[in-house]
């Protein structure tokens, strides 16, 4: 089983952007914890032939076979999530300490917090925002669902899949990548997977039409290579770097989570995500 380990990739982030808020310094908290965490639950072990029957149907894996997981397998890493969210948004305290006590009275369970197509957590938490519940989610079960996913990932051919949420776990994507040779692929947080997307395309409402669609590029230049897919249909947008510009970026997650300024020019512009970052500092 490989280890989830992003901790290098996260200080060389931290390193690139030395102006970044001190509160986002608290996602290296969760990147220590990961190493530590041992997945724990089995590996889905389908064939080539079950993931494209699913794939073909319209359903992500983890939909179609949710993973069993324990929720003592998992109650250190929501603790962990619930703390970091608990120093940075005094507007949730009351729903945390809701939160827990549902969790230990086996309310709220780690299937609660598996994903439903396009939505992070299927179970909305009362009092938490989207985001919050994302990240909680995102905390909990990365490295159990990477775990349980991770054999399949070879299966999927860019034929396969063409919806814009992820083709193993159902979540909205949380970062795209434009790579080598021009193919966009969108990433997603909750389990690690990645799916190519056509480039003029919203993921969230599917619009297409070009008028609908732009763009935002940035001027600084620690921050070339990096742009935001907005659309004006649905009001999402994505972050997105171009490897073909930056080559020395790091895996989406840690890109994601540094770059919260980015979010912010976003929010101030009127868009929004499905599952946008718990801190919103520059
Ligand atoms: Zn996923
Ligand atoms: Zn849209």
């Amino acid at each position: 089983m490989t280890v989830l380990d992003l901790r290098e990739a996260w200080s060389e982030l931290i390193e690139r952007r030395p102006g970044l808020s001190s509160s986002v310094h608290a996602y290296g908290r969760v990147f220590e914890a990961w190493v530590e965490a041992s997945p724990p639950a089995a590996p889905l072990g389908w064939t080539e032939e079950d993931c494209r029957r699913s794939w073909a149907n319209g359903i992500p894996l983890a939909v179609a076979a949710p993973p069993d997981i324990a929720s003592a397998a998992i109650e250190d890493l929501l603790g962990l999530a619930m703390e970091i969210v608990g120093g940075v948004r005094d507007d949730a305290a009351v729903a945390l300490g809701r939160l827990a006590e549902q969790w230990d009275r086996g309310e709220v369970t780690p299937g609660s917090l598996l994903a439903t197509p396009g939505r992070v957590a299927a179970l909305p938490i009362p009092g938490l925002d989207e985001s919050i519940t994302a990240f909680l989610a995102i905390v909990a079960l990365r490295p159990s669902l990477q775990g349980y996913l991770d054999a399949c990932r070879a299966h999927l051919r860019d034929a396969d899949w063409d919806r814009g949420v992820c083709p193993f776990c159902g979540a909205p994507p949380g970062f795209a990548e434009v790579i080598e040779d021009g193919r966009r692929r969108l990433a997603c947080h909750v389990c690690g997977g990645a799916w190519t997307f056509r480039r003029l395309r919203c993921p969230f409402c599917g619009d297409d039409a070009t008028r609908n669609l732009g763009r935002l590029d940035f001027e600084a230049p620690a921050d070339q290579g990096y742009f935001i897919s907005t659309c004006a249909r649905c009001r999402g947008y994505v972050k997105e770097l171009d490897q073909r510009v930056r080559w020395n970026g790091g895996p989406p997650l840690v890109e994601d989570w540094g770059s919260p300024h980015f979010d912010l020019a976003c929010v101030r512009a009127g868009y929004q995500r499905p599952a946008g970052p718990v801190i919103l500092a520059g």
